[in-house]
């Protein structure tokens, strides 16, 4: 019966484990450890952990495993692996799969840290990494090779939202026998087909849209019984990126409004992008939702939506600045997914050390807002969006005046 379930009530009810107080809401295991009856059962338990069995809360624990498992019923995956951050379930995904010797293919347009792990530590270890311009299968195409482990790419790039073709991505990598790992933060696990697209790893922050209230840091591994607990499992568990029971917890309430919140950010964000395509002062308004989008179909048929953020650009850094000091009920910050509405200026903080040259290349322009929509009313957001718009023109004004 719980195969028939849709993404909802799975959000809600999937994988939840009730201790012998048949609590509701799932209880917090704030334990590191945990008891045997006798030595021989703490014996079998190390030569065989069951699956509701634990040892030590690096390996594993009654609150993230609920957590696991429920996101693993939404995705449509066989199991996960929750970690510390969605940094340490990107580089914990690569790793463990990967070795000296071993080629990667990478989409070019990625969040700043995803790029370290693949310039900078992947190569230290003698991993060779190509770059390819995701949008373009041709050129994944021409880059793999027998010797391919693994691709890799954002589903939808940030900060530009260019949407990768995953199944035609997907065909190109398993012709040569290469896993097919997606960070799928944009696409977020309510929209996400990725698992029916072809990624044998699905990696998510759930820092973003899980918690999405701004209180914890997070990530999950997604994959198939036979990655995740002989691949990943024993990479994770020696080397220590286990996500804590607590942040689990705060991850398993999340998933109980997400797809509530993910919907009605998604219906702002598409809101937003349709009041400001055309507006005078921005030379671009970028959203997957918009048929505008170069990749606007594909979009629609991977996920049905456009997504919870939009980008724009207004035209250079001053008056950028200027649109987010007016802002009132936006705050500034770089988090995204957030109940609360968040205006990032990438070309300063999310993507300022990147040379001047991969910015142009990336199209991380001087003028260029991401807006990652909240749960706030959709009038008043559009309100504060265009006030704050008038204000920058306005200080344009008076700085040509004074020129
Ligand atoms: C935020 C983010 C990450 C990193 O997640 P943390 O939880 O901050 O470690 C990785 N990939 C993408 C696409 C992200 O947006």
């Amino acid at each position: 019966m719980m195969d028939q379930w849709k993404k909802r009530t799975r959000a809600v009810h999937s994988g939840i484990r009730r201790s012998q107080y048949n609590e509701v809401s799932e209880a917090i295991f704030l334990t590191q450890g945990f008891v045997y009856d006798t030595a021989e059962a703490a014996e079998a338990r190390f030569v065989e952990c069951g699956p509701d069995e634990f040892i030590y809360a690096r390996y594993g624990n009654p609150t993230t495993s609920m957590f696991e498992s429920r996101m693993a019923a939404l995705e449509g995956a066989e199991d996960a692996f929750a970690t510390a951050s969605g940094m340490a379930a990107v580089s914990g995904a690569l790793m463990s799969m990967l070795r000296a010797g071993d080629h990667v293919v990478s989409s070019r347009a990625l969040f700043g840290s995803c790029l370290y792990i693949l310039e900078e530590v992947l190569r230290r270890y003698g991993v060779e990494v190509t770059f390819v311009d995701g949008a373009d299968l041709d050129q994944w195409r021409a880059a793999v090779r027998p010797g391919t482990k693994a691709v890799f790419f954002e589903s939808v790039s940030n900060p530009t939202l260019e949407v990768i073709d995953v199944r035609g991505v997907a065909e190109i990598a398993h012709a040569v026998g290469a896993l097919v790992v997606a960070d799928n933060v944009f696409a977020t696990p309510v929209f996400s087909r990725a698992v029916e697209l072809g990624a044998d790893v699905v990696v998510y922050s759930t820092t973003k849209h899980v918690d999405g209230q701004g209180r914890a840091l997070g990530g999950i591994v997604l994959g198939t019984k036979q990655f995740v607990r002989k691949t990943l499992e024993p990479y994770m568990k020696h080397t220590g990126g286990a996500m804590s029971p607590f942040t689990s917890w705060i991850m398993l309430k999340g998933l109980e409004t997400m797809d509530l919140r993910v919907r009605a950010q998604a219906s702002t964000a598409l809101a937003l992008a349709q009041a400001l395509e055309g507006h005078p002062q921005l030379s671009r308004v970028i959203y997957p939702g918009l048929g505008s989008h170069p990749q606007h179909a594909l979009a629609m048929e991977q996920t049905g939506s456009g997504g919870t953020v939009l980008s724009f650009d207004i035209g250079s850094r001053e008056a950028a600045f200027a649109f987010l000091n007016a802002l009132e009920i936006i705050v500034i910050s770089n988090n995204l997914g957030d109940a609360k509405s968040i205006a990032t200026h990438p070309a300063s903080t999310t993507h300022q050390r990147l040379p001047a040259e991969q910015k142009v290349a990336l199209g991380i322009t001087p003028g260029l807002i991401r807006l990652s929509c909240g749960i706030e009313d959709t009038d008043d957001l559009i309100a504060d969006v265009m006030g704050a718009l008038d204000a920058a023109q306005a200080s344009r004004s008076t700085r040509d005046a004074a020129e």
